[in-house]
């Protein structure tokens, strides 16, 4: 596996490739991998000859200071996953070479997409983060093809968006996402959680399967307050949002004769560590 920490060498590397008409795929991520991470690599792999990886843990994009430095790192154990997923290279920069000016240029929206729901309200300026790094990276590593996880669904959309707006020539491919055995979705963030939290975690996706197979029983308006009921019953858990949204839209639902898909998304504290997750709720 090639090993780069500077953009031009990076660049280098990516120029003899696209010389020898060779297409990549890339999977941004935040380090601290698992095997959610690797199912993007191992589909890159199977849809491109050349399979790239970054490992940034990007500050612009976290609007709590304490949250960005909780964040788990642990890149010694990421390159050796890495090269045993055979990907071909990896790209780990510090912050200098995303922001070589210091501080993140501005970005090119008047608005930033689905920036009024969900995860845009809980948090805000991450999604102008998101979009500013993930916008540079691609300059960096020009990849034909991206891939992301549907674990963060709003930001695979967002993702989506930014590359129709801007019209960069980098297909975008969403990923189903990974669980662990007892169906709690791999995050790097469930390294942060006790044992006792960590016990707790798999009633967040219990409670989504079992709020799916009540529709339509439950009215909407019935199924938010089951599931908020459900998950604040143990105290451990302090709810951020519980929606349920167009696919594509990402706006709620009132009823179950929506024309689109719709799917169930989740924030919730756990702890001190917040965790999302999504399903989606029409068959
Ligand atoms: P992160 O390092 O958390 O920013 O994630 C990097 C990429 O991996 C994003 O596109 C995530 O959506 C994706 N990802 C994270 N967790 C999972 C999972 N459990 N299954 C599939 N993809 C995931």
């Amino acid at each position: 596996m090639q090993y780069f920490r500077f953009a031009g060498e990076c660049r280098e590397y990516i120029k003899s490739l696209k010389y020898r008409g060779i297409k990549i795929g890339f999977v941004p991520t935040m380090g601290a991998l698992h095997a959610g991470h690797i199912s993007l690599v191992s589909q890159s792999k199977t849809d491109h000859l050349v399979t790239g990886c970054s490992l940034f843990v990007n500050p612009d994009q976290f609007n709590d200071k304490r949250d960005f430095e909780k964040y788990p790192r642990t890149e010694k154990e990421d390159v050796t996953m890495l090269e045993q997923s055979g990907c071909d290279f990896v790209f780990i920069p510090g912050a200098d070479e995303i922001y070589p000016q210091g501080t993140p240029e501005k970005i090119p929206f008047d608005t930033i997409p689905f920036n009024n729901v969900m995860e845009g309200l809980s948090r805000p300026g991450h999604f102008r983060g998101v979009i500013r790094v993930v916008k540079r990276l691609f300059e960096i590593v020009e990849p034909d093809c991206a891939y992301f996880g549907e674990k963060d669904f709003q930001q695979l959309l967002v993702i989506k968006e930014m590359v129709n707006k801007l019209k960069l020539a980098v297909q975008i491919t969403g990923c189903p996402t990974l669980r662990e055995q007892d169906g709690i979705a791999m995050s790097s963030r469930n390294a942060n959680l006790s044992p006792d939290e960590r016990k707790a975690a798999p009633l967040i996706y219990r409670t989504l399967l079992d709020a799916k197979a009540k529709i339509p029983a439950l009215s909407v308006l019935q199924l938010k307050k089951w599931v908020i009921g459900k998950i604040s019953s143990d105290p451990k858990f302090r709810i951020d949002y519980f929606e349920i949204a167009g696919e594509t839209t990402l706006e709620p639902v009132a009823g179950w004769d929506h024309a689109q898909p719709y799917r169930a998304f989740i924030a919730t504290f756990l702890g001190t560590t917040r965790l999302i997750d999504n399903l989606r709720f029409s068959s």
